[in-house]
């Protein structure tokens, strides 16, 4: 049962099986037998995902991989490491800290989603900004492919353009087209100093235009995130933070590096907030303030999710121009549809997360909810938006993929998946049906 759903809402399917290798060549094997005895497999990490990419199909055999949880090498000459797929995201960065280094991407389930994950969805995080996203960070990975062969993709060198980037190619494809037993991450030298602000405002539209004004003086903090009005309401009931409740826009903002730089941005973005009608600007003296102040955005889901019995969480992203549009949008497509809908997410990268709050047993209401999803993707599309900016395809946005990519790159994606997986053994019905 705890392995028929993921974090997606309404979405749930028994598997036939479930097994927990511990080591690649253990994956492999279950991959030739599951080819055998053409068995369906559905690759699982920790299951937070939230497009129902590791929802089984009906049948199959699950390949859950937290069991593979060590990390196997910390290269500070390389500034690498090398960690099987199971590892917890945190544990990646906790470990790189140990020696001065950094890893970036921060999922806001970093202390449960699984580094191999991570991969298999180009997660993102608060620090894409200025960091980018995990693609960045892959230099290497072991795979299992359909046909169980277990094979290398990538290495240490910091330059290599020997054929395909083949890695590239598993980055992002959710499990159907291999099986990522290890992972070979670049990690920075950790920045030494960090400042985190909060900007309180009345209007959304003052909250846009300080991030628009904050990217034009050429600064690129390493976290611009941001709540509405009933994203604040709900965090403060759960986490207590002392945040004003009447609010119609918070701001997130984090600047890290050499201390110098990072007292010079910290003020700059102040004043810009101020500038463009921050009711209140307020800035952490130290570190644990500073993680106190982030809890309100890294609370976010988990607040909003309290509210009703279902969450229906959007995964929208927009250039950056078109966000206090888009934001507006949501918000008057909710009113209309008689919806309660919190907006949070990743203001600097134009990546929005509305977040229904709803009762899938209503089934009158998730009509609206359905409504409104199809009208919020198609606006997403007029303005040159994706459907999806980190939580994947899976089965969740399955039906706009076609739409947003065009025929030509449609066929181009089901032809490399018909190549390497002829059978259609791995994550079948997921991104795509064949
Ligand atoms: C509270 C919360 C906050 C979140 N915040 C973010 C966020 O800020 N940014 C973001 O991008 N996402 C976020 N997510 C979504 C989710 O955590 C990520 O997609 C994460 O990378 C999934 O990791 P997982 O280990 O749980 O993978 P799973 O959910 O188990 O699997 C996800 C997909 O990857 C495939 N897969 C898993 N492991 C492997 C592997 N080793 N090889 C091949 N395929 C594999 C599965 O088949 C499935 O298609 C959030 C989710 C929650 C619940």
């Amino acid at each position: 049962m705890p392995y028929s759903f993921d974090g997606t809402a309404a979405l749930k399917v028994r598997p036939g099986a479930v097994v927990f290798p511990r080591t690649s060549e253990e994956v492999a094997a279950c991959v030739k037998l599951a080819r055998e005895a053409h068995i369906a497999v559905v690759t699982r990490g920790s299951g937070t995902g939230l497009s129902g990419g590791s929802v089984p199909s009906p049948g199959c055999l699950v390949v859950c991989l937290v069991q593979m949880d060590q990390i196997l090498e910390v290269d500070e000459k390389n500034l690498t490491m090398r960690a099987q797929c199971g590892v917890i995201t945190k544990e990646i960065d906790d470990a790189a800290a140990k020696v001065g280094l950094f890893y970036p991407p921060d999922p806001g389930s970093m202390k449960i989603s699984t580094i191999g994950g991570n991969v298999a969805e180009n997660s993102g995080g608060l620090r894409g900004l200025k960091y980018g996203v995990t693609r960045d960070y892959v230099m290497g990975i072991q795979v299992v492919l359909p046909d169980g062969t277990l094979t290398w993709l990538g290495n240490k060198c910091v330059k290599d353009v020997a054929g395909y980037s083949m890695k590239d190619l598993f980055i992002g494809s959710e499990g159907t087209l291999g099986i990522i037993t290890e992972v070979l991450i670049k990690l920075l030298p950790r920045p030494v100093a960090r400042k985190t602000m909060l900007a309180l405002y009345d209007r959304m539209e003052s909250a846009a235009e300080t991030i628009s004004a904050i990217i034009a003086a050429k600064i690129i903090p390493c976290t611009l995130e941001f709540l509405d009005r009933t994203t604040v309401q709900c965090v403060e009931d759960y986490a207590k933070i002392g945040l004003p409740t009447d609010v119609e826009a918070l701001v997130l903002m984090e600047t890290d590096g050499h201390p110098v730089v990072v007292q010079e941005e910290a003020e700059q973005m102040m004043q810009l907030a101020r500038q463009h009608g921050a009711r209140e600007v307020r800035a952490a003296a130290d570190e644990a303030e500073g993680a106190k102040l982030a809890s309100a955005r890294r609370n976010a889901f988990s607040a909003l999710a309290r509210v009703m019995p279902t969450t229906i969480l959007e995964d929208v992203t927009v250039p950056r121009t078109e966000l206090a549009h888009m934001v507006g949008f949501i918000r008057e497509c909710a009113i209309r549809h008689n919806l309660k809908v919190g907006t949070f997410g990743h203001l600097g990268d134009g990546n929005l997360h509305p977040t229904f709050l709803t009762n899938e047993r209503d089934h009158e209401e998730m009509h609206r909810v359905e409504a409104a999803l199809e009208e919020i993707v198609n606006e997403t599309l007029r303005l040159g938006g994706t459907v999806t900016g980190e939580h994947g395809v899976g089965l969740a946005k399955k039906a706009f993929v076609r739409r947003q990519l065009g025929d030509g790159s449609y066929e181009l994606m089901k032809s490399i998946k018909r190549a390497l997986d002829p059978q259609c053994l791995l994550n079948p019905g997921k991104i795509f049906d064949l």
